[in-house]
């Protein structure tokens, strides 16, 4: 089907209007009209090939709120007129041992990507959320909870369940201690969903300036992390520590701040760390470094279904697509409060002076 929508040609090129060929619908797919889709710093990543696998043209966009508005024969959990969500993955092999766990994010074979993967029976390539409509299988969408703001809940399909679900893998609770680094788009809502979880919680940051929205996001403390003083003062503190900061950074001195048994999940960054990581802090305090990434489908749903409950959304900037490039200069710069989420009705304009 033709899609209309907006795509980057090349890793330094701006995102342009771009109209593209999506797959056919299949008897268990669900035809989704997009209505919103948030601005992830992956998007950011992925279109400028920090990564190395990105293909062009690229349309970016993971966190995905729509309208189905046509359903396969076979689909029986969705139909016309109901609100969902699409996260970071379309399909995984399904039989594996992680998808039989519902873990499709670990799948042997490699879960199929929103964007930028092929899919997996007719090989076309897969493009993300700005745009206009996208196909599914049943399987990978997620119901929305009535009465939760829809724009304000796309962000809940990526940065809300990267956090949500190391916050449960280590079991996070009411005795639990719990420190985020990096207030941005993930950072926010796993204060939000710490606090929710009744976990004591703190902010790293390296931006002076933001302790008054930290507080009402959720922290009770807040670290200024080039403050030496500061961070002595958490030694030996946390249960477990959420990394979302997005590029190279040293993380020795976070370590040091966990206590006995303690684990930091890096989420953010991808790669090689640097400077080299001691090992001294691990051994003698019996420490972790882990890493984590998104959610499965089920815990996907579990995580919407809290924020259902607890009136749980992200803080967002609603923009029109045509804003997108501004819109990743300012992430890139840390400017978001602490969300940018598209509109798609703007599509519309580009298209009606569009020559097709
Ligand atoms: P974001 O909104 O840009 O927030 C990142 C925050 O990290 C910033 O607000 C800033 O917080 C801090 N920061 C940024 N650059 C930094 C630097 N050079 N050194 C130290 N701190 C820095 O990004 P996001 O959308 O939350 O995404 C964060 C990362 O997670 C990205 O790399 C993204 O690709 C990745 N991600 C991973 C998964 C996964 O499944 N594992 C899922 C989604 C996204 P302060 O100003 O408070 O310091
Ligand atoms: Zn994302």
């Amino acid at each position: 089907m033709k899609v209309f929508g907006y795509a980057t040609q090349s890793p330094t090129s701006k995102l342009a209007p771009h109209r593209f060929e999506r797959r056919e619908p299949r008897k268990d797919d669900v035809v989704i009209e997009i209505l919103y889709c948030g601005v992830c710093h992956s998007d950011l990543h992925m279109a400028r090939n920090d990564w190395g696998w990105s293909f062009y043209p690229l349309v970016p966009g993971h966190e995905i709120i729509g309208r189905v508005s046509s359903v396969g024969s076979s689909v029986t959990r969705f139909k016309a007129g109901d609100h969902v969500g699409i996260g970071c993955m379309v399909d995984s092999c399904g039989h594996c041992s992680p998808c039989e766990h519902g873990l499709e994010q670990y799948c042997e074979e490699g879960n199929t990507l929103t964007y930028g993967s092929y899919d997996r029976l007719d090989k076309m390539p897969t493009y993300g959320g700005y745009s206009e409509k996208i196909v599914s299988s049943e399987r990978f969408v997620v119901k929305i909870p009535d009465g939760l703001d829809l724009a304000g809940a796309a962000p809940l399909l990526c940065a809300g369940i990267t956090t949500w679900s190391p916050l449960r893998h280590w079991n996070v609770g009411k005795e639990s201690k719990v420190a985020v680094i990096g207030l941005g788009g993930l950072g926010h809502m796993a204060l939000k969903l710490a606090h929710a979880l009744g976990a004591e919680v703190t902010l790293f940051t390296r931006s002076i300036g933001k302790e008054e929205d930290a507080r009402r996001l959720g922290a009770d403390h807040i670290v200024l992390s080039t403050d030496e003083k500061q961070m002595v003062s958490v030694q030996g503190h946390f249960d477990l520590i959420i990394d979302t900061v997005p590029y190279v950074h040293d993380i020795n001195p976070y370590l040091s701040t966990l206590s006995l048994n303690g684990t930091l999940v890096l989420v953010g960054y991808l790669g090689g760390l640097e400077p080299i990581l001691s090992t001294v802090p691990l051994i003698l305090g019996r420490k972790s470094v882990a890493g984590s990434i998104i959610g499965g489908i089920a815990e996907t749903q579990e995580m919407m279904n809290f924020c259902g409950e607890h009136g749980i959304t992200s803080d967002i900037e609603v923009i029109k697509m045509q804003e997108i490039n501004t819109a990743y200069e300012r992430m890139q710069k840390s400017d978001v409060k602490y969300r940018f989420v598209i509109d798609l009705a703007s599509l519309k304009a580009d298209k009606k002076g569009e020559i097709v």
